[in-house]
């Protein structure tokens, strides 16, 4: 009976993934999803955006409807393969007719007052490390940031790879895989595990007799104790 009822949920589930996959991109719906995010962002309903806090929504549903759909279906046209977002023209004012406009996330995003970037003097830009605006040329160019250029100047981010590496070097000695130790006896230098075959001994058995601070003559010459047979 439960099992049956599991199977009954998970279809469910399914379908409705199907379903809304389907009505993705679809203005129909899209602009009543989006309606559904206005509500819950303002006045930061649920508590997970403090600064919608002050903002309102001024508008009815239907309101919003007659503006989205046809901006949603527009937006589709014209955009094949980006998705938009709402965006607030002033954001000052709230969510209102005559206010609303549909934006890439990417160009929404750059509007934050936060990002300094946007706010940046011709030509300069913001590094995070020097915490200034510094000539656009001081950095690397990135396609993945939004203002094309990295967050740190060039000469943080090489600061920044430096340390990173000594760091590395500090902890496992190089970069990548640690290189075997090298025991020498009798002017010969060669791996434990070299060591074990060629003086008969068990490879655990040296590398415990070595990590135990044997040096290394007592540890290649001392023969194995012979191993109790079970009567
Ligand atoms: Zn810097």
């Amino acid at each position: 009976m439960a099992e049956e009822q599991s199977t009954r949920q998970s279809q469910r589930l399914q379908r409705n993934k199907v379903l809304k996959e389907q009505r993705r991109r679809n203005p129909f719906w899209e602009a009543r999803w989006a309606w559904g995010r206005i509500k819950g962002r303002a006045g930061n309903l649920y508590g997970n955006n403090p600064q919608y806090a002050t903002v309102e929504v001024r508008m009815t549903r239907d309101e919003f409807l007659a503006w989205a759909i046809p901006a949603y279906t527009e937006w589709y046209r014209t955009h094949p393969a980006e998705n938009p977002s709402i965006d607030r023209i002033e954001s000052d004012k709230h969510y209102e007719s005559g206010n609303l406009q549909l934006l890439t996330l990417s160009e929404n995003s750059l509007k934050t007052k936060r990002l300094k970037n946007v706010y940046a003097p011709p030509g300069q830009a913001w590094c995070t490390i020097h915490k200034a605006y510094l000539p656009k040329d001081q950095f690397y160019k990135s396609d993945r940031q939004r203002y094309g250029v990295t967050t740190e100047c060039r000469e943080c981010v090489k600061l920044k790879t430096a340390q990173r590496h000594s760091l590395t070097f500090i902890k496992r000695g190089r970069r990548g895989r640690r290189s075997p130790r090298l025991i020498t006896y009798l002017g010969k230098s060669q791996t434990v595990t070299q060591w074990s075959v060629e003086m008969n001994i068990g490879q655990q058995a040296l590398f415990s007799r070595l990590n135990n601070g044997w040096d290394v003559e007592r540890a290649l010459t001392t023969p194995m104790r012979p191993k109790r047979k079970l009567a």
